[in-house]
């Protein structure tokens, strides 16, 4: 009996503000001006947005 071969590695991002990596089909982007930010989830989102909440 074989194990069924994982696909090869997916591409992983690291999230902006825990870097943790993260594969990119499962990315959270939040696209800005010239650039696009990554996030490994919301509560990543939702911090990050906290401390970028111009204001
Ligand atoms: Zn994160």
């Amino acid at each position: 009996m074989r194990e069924p071969e994982q696909p090869s590695d997916p591409e992983m991002i690291p999230c902006i503000v825990c870097f943790k990596e993260i594969p990119v089909s499962e990315v959270l982007s939040e696209e800005a001006v010239d650039y696009v930010l990554h996030f490994c989830g919301l509560e990543c989102y939702a911090k990050w947005k906290s401390q970028n909440d111009a204001g």
